[in-house]
């Protein structure tokens, strides 16, 4: 055992336990800002929920956090580490190699709305591709623990599907599982129930629940407002690209203090 290590936390917002923070990013697409300046922080245990109308550039902001999307400018780091970003051709920022890329995308894993499910493996085979691919990890002990992981999204029993044959529910549970078996700091969630039918979302928000009770960092896109009152440790609000209000969801998503986010939670926006 090592002694633990007293860090004050207020002195230093990037130092090795500070989780993710988020500098003044910026991405373009064309000559359109989706992204005008964000910065955001989530300590370690933070689920973050951000919300905001259709196109205010939420799934932008999540993609550039993993550079499924480049950024035009600002810093990610993550737990003491920035990441090191070079000008692409286009003006861009991309990571410098690309196996910092790859090692980055681990740090943060992505769930999306429509799963991205390799079709053509099992549930099993999907979880257990990162592992061995990215990781290096020998066969044997990351389909150990994909089936754990698999046992923990309550899929046991469905480890040798193909995805065409799982419900919504149960593909989007494989994708959290897949997810997870790359041991991530942070796990970027961008509306995941969204394609779900109604009652398949359910299911999906219980195993998020229960790994935000874990204390996995998690950054939430969501319209579930019942999830992200009850979940969240913390709510932004975009708006054209920009977050223009954020805190604590029982103030946040209760008392809005700007005239959008208002219209917003009652529906007009
Ligand atoms: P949200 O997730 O909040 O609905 P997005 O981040 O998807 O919003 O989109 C923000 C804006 O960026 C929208 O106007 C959208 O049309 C535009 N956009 C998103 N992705 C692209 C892309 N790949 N190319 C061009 N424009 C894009
Ligand atoms: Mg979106």
């Amino acid at each position: 055992m090592t002694a633990p290590v007293s860090v004050d936390k207020s002195s230093n917002n990037t130092g090795n336990n500070a989780g993710l923070v988020v500098e003044n990013l910026h991405k373009r697409f064309g000559e359109r800002e989706v992204l005008r300046g964000v910065s955001l922080q989530a300590r370690p245990g933070d689920v973050v929920a951000i919300i905001g109308s259709s196109g205010s550039g939420k799934s932008t902001l999540l993609r550039c956090l993993n550079l499924l999307e480049q950024p035009h400018a600002g810093t990610l780091t993550l737990n003491g580490e920035t990441l090191a970003l070079k000008p692409d051709r286009d003006g861009s920022l991309t990571a410098a190699s690309p196996a910092q890329l790859q090692h980055w995308r681990s740090r943060l894993a992505f769930v999306f709305q429509s799963f991205n499910l390799w079709q053509h493996r099992t549930a099993l085979e999907n979880v257990i591709e990162a592992p061995i691919h990215v990781l290096g990890q020998p066969r044997a002990q990351a389909l150990e623990r994909g089936r754990e992981l698999l046992a923990r999204v309550g899929l046991s029993h469905r480890q040798d599907v193909y995805p065409a044959q799982l419900s919504g529910g149960e593909q989007q549970r494989v994708a959290i599982a897949r997810a997870l078996a790359v041991d991530p700091e942070v796990m970027l969630f961008d509306e995941p129930t969204s394609a779900l039918d109604p009652e398949l979302v359910g299911e999906v928000l219980k195993v998020m629940r229960e790994l935000a009770g874990e204390g996995r960092t998690m950054l939430v896109v969501t319209h579930e407002m019942e999830f992200a009152r009850e979940v969240a440790s913390h709510a932004i609000f975009v708006h054209q690209g920009l977050i223009e209000e954020q805190g604590l969801p029982r103030e946040v998503l209760v008392r809005p203090n700007s005239e959008r986010l208002q219209q917003f939670l009652s529906g007009g926006l």
